[in-house]
């Protein structure tokens, strides 16, 4: 059996695979050491009362034959899909309807799945730096080239730059591409997106017969009015791109796993329906996300679980300014932290990402994610994040400020 030689391209292990060994490298010199991790990406606050309660009724409905449910409908439940429309698009003024939302286990999955509709040729961007996901889905499908050490690219991807001199959001590409993914806020930098930026994406994208993965994951936490929630606050945007939500960090289900794809009904190429594709590649790859856990999600949009929801966010926020005023002080430059819950901190010595991991690492025992993992303008950078414990938080402050 031969397998896909394109796994054999990736360079490096899993950036929270070295992390780890570093980690348990120190702890057999130093086993007292409290090691802060803001590394990985995941909530510590617990689920809010309404969704658990919400999954043990589901769960009660599954003792019954009257209120059993085995395979669900494709593409999500009515009762979670309308909310969605209402909640989530309507009350921005966006319409769109029941059969454009596709419910998934997760915007990890969609984002690494949505090239299974793409041609073996097609040219995508990605922003630099990146969710990895959008170039590593793609090296596993064989479009991404051959990958160049020096440069830290792959030969057959375009990159956009983001980084100090553009406050981090990229131009526009500079040639002709077939797909662009934007995330926005955006995980590493923690910086979102206005209106005139955005609209010149799907600009580009209508006049170049392009698509835009756009990736709004972080998309609760947004606290600036002239951020964009969602791209079909763009005009035309329903006619060049796809949204991708997740309820992992808006509602802390990065345990139960849920998001959605949005892929309006008028997205077509080449006389194709995009949504009508995504319809026929779930009916062979994806039975849907369990009953219980899209009850839990129907519950994220109670009032009484939106006033939860909306405090763990605004505690993570804090989070985020509360540190980024003590690195400030310390005379560090940061990014990021009003509308995400990722700090984007610099090296105030030009090391490379590593380096400055390492440098954190010994001197305040915190764990980071290395900018490195996620592109060449990760470098000098690392990335912390402000979804830490109380604990956490509270004993990093301590040590920064000593
Ligand atoms: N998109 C971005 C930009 C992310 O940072 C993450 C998680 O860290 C995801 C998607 C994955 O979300 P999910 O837990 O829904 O798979």
């Amino acid at each position: 059996m031969r397998l896909n030689p394109h796994f054999s391209k990736f360079q490096e292990d899993y950036v929270y695979v070295t992390i780890q060994e570093k980690v348990e490298a120190f702890k057999q010199t130093n086993p007292q050491a409290n090691i802060l991790d803001l590394g990985i990406g995941d909530v510590s606050r617990p689920l809010a009362p309404g969704i658990v309660t919400a999954i043990q009724q589901a769960a009660d409905d599954q003792l019954k034959m009257e209120t059993f449910h085995g395979y669900g409908p494709k593409g999500g439940y009515s009762f979670l899909i309308e909310k969605i429309l209402t909640n989530d698009y309507l009350d921005k003024g966006i319409h769109l309807n029941e059969k454009e939302i596709f419910i998934s286990d997760g915007s990890k999955s969609d984002g690494a799945h949505i090239q299974d509709l793409f041609d073996d040729n097609v040219k995508i961007a990605v922003v630099d730096p990146f969710y990895p996901v959008y170039i590593d889905s793609n090296v596993m499908a064989g479009r991404a080239g051959e990958y160049d050490c020096k440069t830290r690219r792959w030969s057959q991807l375009i990159y956009l730059d983001a980084n100090e001199s553009n406050d981090f959001i990229s131009d526009i590409p500079n040639e002709v591409v077939d797909v662009i993914y934007l995330n926005y806020p955006n995980n590493p930098t923690g910086k979102a997106i206005n209106k005139d930026d955005l609209q010149r994406f799907v600009n580009y994208a209508n006049e170049n017969n392009a698509l835009i993965v756009f990736d709004a994951a972080y998309e609760a936490f947004i606290q600036t009015d002239a951020m964009l929630h969602s791209i079909y606050e763009c005009d035309g945007a329903k006619k060049c791109a796809i949204e991708l939500k997740s309820f992992s960090k808006s509602a802390g289900f990065t345990g139960l796993r849920l998001g959605y794809m949005v892929i309006p009904e008028e997205l077509a190429y080449d006389g194709q329906s995009l949504n009508q594709l995504w319809a026929r590649r779930e009916a062979t790859k994806f039975n849907g996300a369990s009953y219980i856990i899209q009850k839990a999600g129907a519950a994220v949009y109670e009032a009484a679980t939106q006033k939860n929801l909306r405090e763990n966010i605004q505690h993570y926020l804090t989070n985020a300014k509360r540190v980024k005023g003590a690195l400030e002080g310390l005379g560090m430059q940061v990014y990021g932290g009003e509308d995400a819950p990722y700090l984007w901190l610099k090296s105030p010595k030009e090391q490379s990402s590593w380096e400055f991991f390492d440098d954190l690492f010994n001197k305040y025992q915190i764990i980071s994610t290395p900018g490195s993992a996620y592109g060449a303008n990760g470098e000098q950078f690392v990335r912390l994040s402000m979804f830490a414990s109380d604990t956490v938080i509270t004993e990093l402050l301590q040590r920064l400020t000593k």
